[in-house]
């Protein structure tokens, strides 16, 4: 393929589907479902409809950009990756896999080169948990992971569940069930999205082949005391909520810090606390746990530890503790040979590439269940994301592209 990526038309695009946004001028906000998200696939719909793609959208907003090969009695290869954003996030994360997939498939359509397999380039609804607090709606969905019945369990902090705000987006969610083309098989899938962390900066890559996605465990964690008057009651008389969670905040720090696994974290992002006044002993405290690795059992290893250490802690304390298991997700090993397929195009095209992990999750994660999956991670400056600053060098997504684009082709025309 001669064909190379329009580092002009991606940079357009990024622009663009940046209008859509609820905080502009203060990072990108666009949550799943809202005007701006659904503006924004009308956006993507379009644009998949001009590079010559056949489109398609499930009911749960799933859109598939499709070029056909020459064997429709062959599984499709997958690209493509999710359109929503974090509060006062960055305008690439997401974005610049669904344009590299665009672009990509515009390549291998306008180099005239047959393949045999259908390729589409995907956009998944719902990456980013912030508004459900559940993640990778759109591909668990796909999987199967996420039944009928969730959607309706799962709702904002408004109040609002995502089965009532799908209807309200105009889908039909009581169809997906029979309509999910989870049911057809995926030969592999394929996903760009920004690295989210400096490893590629650093090293002077443009290109990271990712070998393995780490997983989240998501908790909450209600942690019960006795609210009473921070004057009146003594040190030693304290059933505090409070100090008891923070308690356990420092133990998941800790327990990460010593883990001897390759990669792991815990992170304790969201707190309230109640009543929430300074003069008051918090009776109640609900926190968040988000526990990431390459590796189940590390995870399994380290809530072992926590779960006994949190016993202690409230048992010492004298407070009562329930915590949820929101998802306890498998992390993905990426599929070795797609991995050589990346580093080989990325070889030939003279781009260079390393190995690397992703501490983030992605659809890919997801997707896993289904196909065997590779991620092409592209630099971000500094490593910051879900950050306003978040910031990609449209080269190095083009450059991506290409290596997207050579590696879709070959998998295409695989038998
Ligand atoms: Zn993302």
């Amino acid at each position: 393929m001669d064909q190379s990526a329009d580092v002009k038309s991606i940079e357009k695009w990024i622009e663009e589907l940046d209008q859509f946004n609820q905080t502009p001028g203060n990072g990108t906000t666009r949550p799943v479902y809202s005007k701006e998200d659904m503006e924004a696939r009308g956006y993507i719909r379009d644009l998949m409809l001009s590079a010559g793609l056949t489109v398609n959208e499930d009911n749960m907003g799933n859109l598939f950009g499709s070029l056909p090969g020459t064997d429709q009695s062959l599984a499709p290869v997958w690209t493509g990756s999710h359109i929503d954003s974090v509060p006062n996030g960055g305008k690439y994360d997401g974005a610049a896999g669904v344009f590299a997939g665009i672009e990509a498939l515009r390549m291998i359509r306008e180099s005239g080169l047959p393949h045999k397999r259908n390729i589409s380039v995907n956009v998944y609804s719902g990456e980013e948990m912030s508004r459900f607090g559940v993640c990778c709606i759109g591909s668990r969905a796909l999987t199967g992971r996420l039944k009928p019945n969730d959607l309706k369990s799962h709702k904002e902090p408004a109040g609002k569940s995502l089965y009532q705000v799908l209807k309200d987006a105009g889908y039909r969610p009581d169809a997906f069930e029979s309509e999910f083309p989870h049911k057809a098989p995926v030969y592999a899938s394929l996903e760009l999205h920004i690295e989210q962390n400096d490893v590629l900066e650093k090293a002077g890559c443009s290109v990271g082949v990712v070998t393995g996605i780490c997983a989240p465990t998501n908790l909450i964690v209600d942690v019960y005391g006795v609210q009473s008057h921070a004057g009146g009651t003594g040190m030693t008389a304290r059933r505090d909520a409070f100090m008891a969670a923070a308690e356990i905040s420092l133990l998941l720090e800790r327990l990460a810090l010593e883990s001897d696994s390759v990669y792991i974290t815990g992170t304790v992002g969201e707190m309230s606390l109640e009543p929430n006044a300074a003069n008051v002993i918090p009776g109640h405290v609900t926190f968040s746990i988000d526990i990431r690795s390459v590796a189940l059992e590390d995870k399994d290893d380290l809530l072992e530890k926590l779960f006994a250490g949190m016993q202690e802690i409230t048992e010492r304390r004298k407070v009562c503790v329930e915590h949820t298991m929101m998802n306890h997700d498998k992390p993905v090993i990426c599929d070795e040979h797609i991995a050589e397929i990346i580093r080989k195009s990325a070889a030939d095209l003279g781009i260079p590439a390393m190995d690397i992990v992703s501490g983030p999750y992605h659809d890919s994660l997801i997707l896993g269940d289904i196909t065997k999956v590779g991620m092409i991670f592209v630099p971000s400056k500094d490593g910051l994301s879900h950050n306003k600053a978040e910031w990609t060098d449209t080269g190095d997504i083009a450059k991506g592209t290409d290596v997207l684009a050579k590696a879709l082709f070959q998998l295409a025309n695989e038998a």
